[in-house]
């Protein structure tokens, strides 16, 4: 017997010991701790005035993207296939105007300074078709590609400026819309000259085209009488480029152990709005939350993963430039991706996860279009810390990188802390207001869940209507 039970009790530590080390076997990658001095050291050198705030498409940005492909190649990662280096590049026309832009609609001419004032444009000449729209019926109202739409009135309590872009949601190309006290304030604020944002060269999707006409009183009440249907024509004369623009996308690549189980794409965007208008004396915009801390978040993943045992799908690591001139640099890489992008599994972009919102629960981030697909409900259950957006009518799922790779079908989403803090776009976005310890935890928590997407077999999948589509 007490042979017996003396034998017993060792077969039964044995198993125990087995279990207990195949446990440890098992969860062995979940030791990775994402300590808060890289966190910081990243965000000491991105949000520095030394980089003059990384605007869009700038010899910052380059210096930015070379920074992040230092840090792939460091952690392991290779360039993705196809590719030599971790740097892909895009053209960029940067537009500049003559300032004697003229507007037609049937018997109506107007020009600019007199008639109107040109807020917005793509540098290109537009025409289309008009529709008037009331003020009061502008909502969620939809309108057919290249459409040119005149806000006839606006009612109280809204302005021009929140009416045109809503119509801008709605798909309008050109928008005609009052000169009143928000349109002037916005002129204004942008240094009174027309607003030119950059474009990609060789597009075929080029939303910046966008143009805005902040027309006079009485140029208004013409335009009021000509019909429906009329053919608008606004003429610009665009100035030669002095110099050519390039932005940069960093991408690097942790190949997986089986090239059919697809790939994951872990994004941020590396840009922010470089130098301008002062505030406090204070003229660099630094975006440490926008973006720095999301590209922080995707070279501390990439630290982590590609440290830890290989996985089985592949994961493509990338930073993009010029987001805040309007997505080009994930536009660009939509449009010539490295993998094919029905390979691409799922796409968490990173963005502003250097504060808490106040209306998340304590430590958790907010996820864009969480209700969109089955890849936020699934990686909280996997112990991700984040929850639906709080703010649908923000449109923030919209209004990030995700976007891009959405429209093409890419089950994509944005991981986000404070929606919108005290400091979005402004000068102070710099490492004092960053709440590092929230950042650090933030990304500590994606490790895992991460990694069980990039080992598991699940293939997330958006909900009926949740994916998105350009009108
Ligand atoms: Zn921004």
């Amino acid at each position: 017997m007490l042979y017996r039970s003396g034998f017993l009790k060792y077969v039964v530590s044995a198993a125990a010991i087995c279990l207990i080390t195949g446990m440890i076997a098992a969860q062995a990658p979940a030791s990775w701790t994402v300590r808060p001095e890289w966190v910081r050291a990243h965000e000491e050198f991105l949000a520095s005035d030394v980089l003059a705030g990384r605007g869009s498409a700038t010899r910052d940005e380059e210096l930015t993207a070379s920074y992040v492909a230092s840090e792939f190649i460091g952690y392991g990662l290779r360039p993705a296939p196809g590719m030599n280096g971790y740097i892909q590049s895009a053209e960029i026309i940067s537009p500049e105007l003559d300032g004697h832009a003229a507007l037609s609609a049937g018997n109506v001419r107007a020009e600019e300074g007199t008639g109107f004032t040109l807020m917005q444009s793509g540098g290109v000449s537009m025409n289309g078709p008009l529709s008037k729209i009331r003020g009061a019926d502008v909502g969620s109202a939809k309108f057919p590609r290249g459409s040119v739409v005149l806000i006839t009135d606006v009612p109280a309590g809204k302005t021009a400026v929140q009416l045109s872009s809503s119509l801008w949601r709605g798909g309008a190309a050109m928008i005609l819309e009052p000169w009143d006290d928000s349109t002037q304030q916005l002129y204004t604020m942008v240094g009174g000259k027309t607003r030119l944002p950059l474009r990609l060269k060789d597009s075929p999707d080029n939303r910046s085209g966008i143009t805005v006409v902040a027309v006079n009183a009485a140029q208004l009440v013409q335009l009021n009488e000509v019909a429906d249907g009329t053919a608008v024509s606004l003429t610009v004369k665009a100035l030669p480029q002095a110099s050519p623009r390039k932005t940069f996308n960093t991408i690097g690549y942790l190949p997986g152990t089986d090239a059919n189980a697809g790939t994951i794409l872990l994004t941020a965007n590396l840009d922010h709005l470089g130098v301008g208008r002062p505030v406090n004396g204070d003229s660099i915009y630094n975006g440490a939350n926008d973006d720095a801390a999301g590209t922080t978040a995707v070279l501390e993943l990439a630290h982590a993963l590609a440290s830890g045992p290989k996985l089985k799908r592949s994961v493509l690591f990338v930073c993009y430039g010029s987001e805040e001139a309007g997505e080009l640099g994930s536009t660009y890489f939509g449009e010539h991706p490295p993998v094919p992008l029905k390979d691409l599994v799922a796409n968490l972009e990173f963005e502003m996860i250097g504060n808490q919102d106040p209306k998340m629960p304590k430590g958790t981030l907010l996820l864009t279009g969480y209700d969109r697909s089955n890849l936020g409900p699934t990686l909280k259950e996997h112990g991700a810390l984040i929850g639906p957006d709080p703010y649908p009518e923000q449109h923030f799922f919209e209004r990030s990188d995700n976007y891009a790779l959405a429209l093409k079908g890419v089950v994509a989403h944005t991981a986000a802390g404070w929606g919108t803090p005290p400091t979005y776009h402004q000068p102070n976005d710099d490492l004092a207001h960053l709440d590092l310890p929230f950042m650090t935890a933030a990304i500590q928590s994606l490790v895992e869940p991460v990694r069980w997407l990039a080992s598991s077999d699940f293939v997330p999948k958006w909900n009926p209507g949740g994916k998105p589509s350009r009108n």
